[in-house]
């Protein structure tokens, strides 16, 4: 079988986990977790790091940090996992979905404004939503794949309506947009560090963000808010979030090997460019640099191929069914005008990227959809 994503385990991990078990250091006070916080946030440039045990816990503690409350709004596309709608939905807040763009499946910004100057007014400070009456609390904006919208002006349009801008990079270690890293352009950012990501630590996710206090308050809710030196005295309502030493210290192992498993997908995301040409792939905003995470192309035969490939041996994955269709989310708001979420939905399929694919098995994918490709366009 040759597997759509595998991790890569291929550094320091059984030294640094050995010496977590040799030490006793297994919970998430050992000295792991703040090496792999310097690590991070020395990598990506943003000021600060904060570990923590998932993706979603990062998005969840986001929302929280930029303040977003209950009955508010929050706007995100509606190609994405699913955790980042679910996230909104532990604060008490409503996504307002919005359709992406047909050709670098990133959030489509002409309907974040359109949507904003059509139906919105800034009253007092606060992006007021006029026909609900409820308040647009943040832009959450998810780097899809990898890729990113134009953050310019994704930027530019958070600054106009006085927004916080939480960017889902959970798919993006690694990219850059110019030369900033992704999750360090906006208020704050959220990696995942799930077992089929870029880098992993079996699950886990980074909390980045500039400002100080910010990172403090992170820590705080993430550790059952509990005041450090009192007798169990907390002064809020907390979250067990923080990431054990075991897999911070993966997470250690893993950040030394970042830049060769990039090289890695890169080299195969550029192979399977020159060896499908004529084949539809996803497009990249020329100032974003893109980690490659999952090479995914565009065709009209996804059924075909993909049983074409399982009879093979060989992984390949539709993206996700949009948020609107799932039972939780059929009622948000969906701006969109032609629906392209959907239809990348029906035609999209993501192709083996392990950074431990071998040429050989890459050549053995190629082929296969070179002769699905055949066989089904007749
Ligand atoms: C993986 C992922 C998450 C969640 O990360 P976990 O670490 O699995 O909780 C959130 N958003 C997106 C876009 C993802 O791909």
């Amino acid at each position: 079988m040759i597997p759509l994503s595998e991790p890569f385990l291929g550094g320091n991990e059984w030294a640094y986990l050995k010496q977590c078990l040799d030490t006793n250091w297994v919970s998430s006070a050992g000295s792991f977790v703040e090496a792999f916080e310097r690590i991070v946030a020395t990598y990506s440039g943003a000021g600060h790091a904060v570990a923590v045990n998932s993706g979603t816990s990062a998005l969840h503690l986001a929302l929280l940090l930029a303040r977003v409350q209950a009955n508010e709004l929050v706007l995100l596309p509606n190609l994405t996992f699913v955790a980042t709608a679910n996230a909104v939905r532990y604060v008490g807040a409503q996504p307002v979905l919005i359709d992406v763009r047909p050709d670098d499946w990133q959030m489509d910004l002409d309907l974040v404004e359109e949507f904003l100057d059509k139906s919105c007014e800034l009253q007092e400070g606060s992006c007021m939503h006029l026909p609900s009456g409820k308040r647009v609390a943040a832009l959450l904006p998810v780097h899809v794949l990898g890729g990113m919208a134009d953050m310019d002006r994704l930027l530019a349009i958070a600054q106009g309506w006085q927004l916080p801008l939480i960017e889902d990079a959970a798919e993006a270690v690694g990219s850059r947009w110019k030369d900033q890293h992704a999750g360090t352009l906006g208020t704050l950012g959220c990696l995942s560090f799930n077992g089929n990501k870029i880098i992993t630590t079996g699950g886990g996710g980074m909390l980045l963000c500039r400002d100080e206090d910010l990172a403090r308050r992170a820590r705080h809710l993430a550790s059952q808010a509990k005041v450090p030196g009192s007798p169990y005295y907390h002064d809020c309502t907390g979250y067990n979030y923080r990431l054990p030493n075991l897999l911070a210290a993966l997470g250690v192992a893993q950040m030394e090997q970042l830049d060769s498993l990039l090289r890695k997908r890169q080299q195969l995301a550029t192979t399977y460019r020159e060896q499908l040409p004529g084949v539809q792939f996803q497009k990249t905003h020329p100032f974003c640099r893109p980690n490659h995470w999952l090479t995914t192309i565009y065709t009209h035969r996804k059924e075909a191929i993909l049983q074409f490939l399982q009879a093979r041996h060989i992984q390949a994955r539709s993206l996700w069914t949009p948020i609107k269709q799932l039972p939780m989310y059929q009622e948000c708001l969906y701006i969109s005008r032609e629906n392209h979420s959907q239809h990348l939905f029906e035609h999209c399929l993501s192709l083996p990227s392990s950074a431990s694919l071998t040429e050989t098995d890459q050549l053995r994918v190629i082929e296969a959809i070179k002769a699905a490709l055949l066989r089904f366009s007749a």
